[in-house]
């Protein structure tokens, strides 16, 4: 694995994504995400400018966050029990994986006792996959004013898994879906929500294109990851 090549090819793709769709490449953050992978690449990740880091499980977070000093800056992107979020909190800049109010409320209560806000993303499965986790759109507009009652939690945008594909063109839908779910969002908070989080290995270019501002990369930094278990893992074909 060339750490620095890969980089480098993911940051000419993104800033040529960003020209197609006039962005600044400024308006868009590559996120390294690094279950599976050691600290030690991790740490080359950072050498090489790397800031933001997403990880899926708390305890494999734990103790890589430990043995990676420096300004790094960690996002819990994984399925998160209210049994977790106690850690979460303390571990983690932002989670982008909330997808129920009771989760949400078990984050306010952490967060209040930390004396500390907690900047959360709201998770969506726009293509209503069994295999993933997240809001059901209509649902999240439902409890939406609930969620940003909560005084230790402040929502700063959405976050959603396209379903595979080996087509990219194929889940531009649920890129679009989301952003105008965003636009739904800032209706009913009176502010615009800042971040759209969405695109991975095989279609970050497709979620530029249509306004994400965080693209969650792993694969095509660090290689294929030895396989994991199932609900981890992006799975179902469209
Ligand atoms: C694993 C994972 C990614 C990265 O997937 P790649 O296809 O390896 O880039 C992005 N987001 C989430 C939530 C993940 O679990």
């Amino acid at each position: 694995m060339d750490l620095a090549a890969n980089l480098e090819t993911i940051q000419q793709r993104v800033n040529a994504a960003c020209n197609r769709a006039n962005r600044a490449p400024e308006s868009v953050t590559l996120q390294a995400v690094t279950k599976g992978q050691s600290a030690e690449t991790i740490r080359e990740a950072s050498k090489l400018g790397l800031r933001l880091f997403g990880e899926n499980k708390i305890q494999e977070a734990k103790i890589k966050i430990g043995q990676c000093p420096g300004n790094l800056r960690w996002h819990m992107i994984g399925h998160l029990q209210s049994n977790k979020c106690r850690d979460a909190v303390h571990f983690f800049e932002m989670i982008q994986s909330v997808d129920s109010l009771s989760l949400a409320e078990e984050i306010n209560k952490w967060a209040n006792k930390s004396a500390k806000t907690m900047p959360i993303l709201l998770e969506v499965n726009i293509a209503g996959e069994s295999s993933k986790f997240g809001y059901k759109p209509n649902q999240l507009l439902t409890e939406l004013a609930q969620i940003n009652a909560l005084k230790k939690i402040e929502i700063h945008g959405l976050m959603t898994i396209a379903p595979w594909t080996p087509e990219p063109e194929k889940v531009r839908p649920i890129f679009q879906k989301l952003r105008q779910l965003k636009e739904q969002c800032d209706q009913i908070l009176g502010a615009p929500l800042p971040h759209l989080s969405m695109g991975m290995s095989g279609d970050f270019e497709i979620a530029i294109e249509e306004g994400a501002t965080i693209v969650r990369i792993g694969t095509a930094l660090f290689g294929a990851r030895a396989r994991s278990k199932k609900q981890d893992e992006p799975a179902n074909e469209i």
